[in-house]
């Protein structure tokens, strides 16, 4: 629980972010200090059930109780840069770290479903032609205690004032971030924080194979999507450099395996960009390639990014390669674009407040 100490040596504020706790880490701290487990549990419950992060309005909590918190720890260090809700009801928010990164975050309400998307690093590594968030390089991994932040804020912000599904989805990647996501998985899952029941969160990887057999072991009932995006290795390697290290064959082989040895389905997502991926010929090779495979392909035509242009195909195109994999027998989704009015794709919010503060400075 290392205090900073500044030039002049006083001891500044304290770093650790009470997230960073399980609960039973919480109430070791409390025992430690000769408190009771009860007071722990409670102040666990203002946090992820009241949404209270300010020590001092724990008010059933001993006023010496508050200040001692308030002493060893901080509680929430993100803040809510930029709020924009969309009008079919998508809501974004830019968070602003406290090295003064940039990430973001989404509520999608949709189908009875409030849903969390959540970043787990600011910026990301793995440079995919077409997506925002790898635009601005890597920056650095997310702590547990800054996901967190993210599902709190989100859920006491935005207008349906809870989340009732997370999807590991907006910028970086969920399984370059491994124990730090499932510590945040672990909590959100815990019915004395959230209680965001495994099968309402998704991680989404761009293929990270050994991440893949880990969490096959972890025993956790969550969901896994794979983006995928290209059947063949010339077109994912151009699109996803990722491809180089771990290739279309072994990826599937090892999402066979992760769906043999957890009992769970996997869902591979398809962004369709015009004149790249989006032909008749791929159809039939992903087909193929999934051939007896018990496994969605969710269709994503491209959020346009100027910076990277990248285009969707045109509608007929879209029916035509998901009407293909239907007749092969493919379960498929269509995902309909969401939040458009609100800065298009996702990571381009940031991308775009970063330049302005580069242009600004
Ligand atoms: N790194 C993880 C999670 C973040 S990306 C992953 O790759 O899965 C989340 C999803 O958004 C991925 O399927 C990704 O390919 C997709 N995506 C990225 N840029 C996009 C864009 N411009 N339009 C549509 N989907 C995009």
């Amino acid at each position: 629980m290392g205090m900073n100490r500044s030039k002049e040596g006083r001891e500044e504020k304290p770093v650790q972010d009470i997230k960073a706790l399980s609960l039973q880490e919480l109430i070791d701290v409390f025992k430690a200090w000769g408190e009771s487990a009860f007071h722990a549990r409670q102040v666990y419950a203002w946090i992820y059930k009241k949404k209270e992060f300010d020590f001092g309005r724990m008010s059933d909590l001993s006023q010496p109780l508050r200040e001692k918190l308030a002493g060893a720890f901080v509680s929430g260090t993100l803040e809510v840069k930029e709020h924009l809700v969309s009008v079919d009801g998508t809501e974004k928010f830019l968070f602003g770290l406290q090295d003064r990164h940039l990430i973001e975050g989404v509520v999608i309400p949709a189908e009875g479903r409030i849903t969390g998307c959540i970043s787990t690093q600011a910026g990301c590594r793995f440079s995919c032609r077409f997506c925002a968030s790898g635009l601005l390089g890597f920056q650095r991994n997310l702590k547990v205690s800054e996901m967190l932040d993210e599902v709190l804020l989100m859920s006491s912000r935005c207008r349906h004032k809870r989340l009732t599904h997370l999807v590991f989805m907006g910028s970086g990647e969920p399984l370059d971030n491994y124990d730090n996501l499932m510590k945040t998985i672990r909590v959100a899952n815990s019915a004395s924080a959230l209680g965001i029941g495994a099968r309402r969160i998704t991680i989404s990887t761009c293929g990270i194979i050994p991440g893949i057999a880990k969490l096959a072991r972890e025993g956790l009932q969550v969901e896994l999507s794979v983006s995928l995006h290209a059947p063949d290795d010339k077109t994912r390697s151009a699109l996803m450099p990722v491809n180089r290290i771990y290739p279309v064959r072994e990826l599937i082989a090892c999402c066979r395996r992760y769906v043999q040895e957890t009992k769970r389905q996997v869902t591979f997502e398809y962004v369709l960009i015009k004149g790249v991926n989006s032909d008749l010929q791929k159809a039939g090779q992903l087909s193929t390639i999934l051939r007896g495979f018990d496994c969605k392909v969710n269709l994503i035509p491209v959020n346009p990014v100027p910076e990277l242009g990248v285009q969707p195909p045109g509608k007929l195109e879209i029916l035509l390669f998901k009407d293909a994999l239907v007749k092969a027998g493919i379960q498929v989704t269509l995902r309909k674009p969401r939040g458009q009015d609100v800065t298009a794709a996702c990571g381009q919010l940031r991308l775009r407040c970063a330049q302005k503060t580069r242009k600004a400075s």
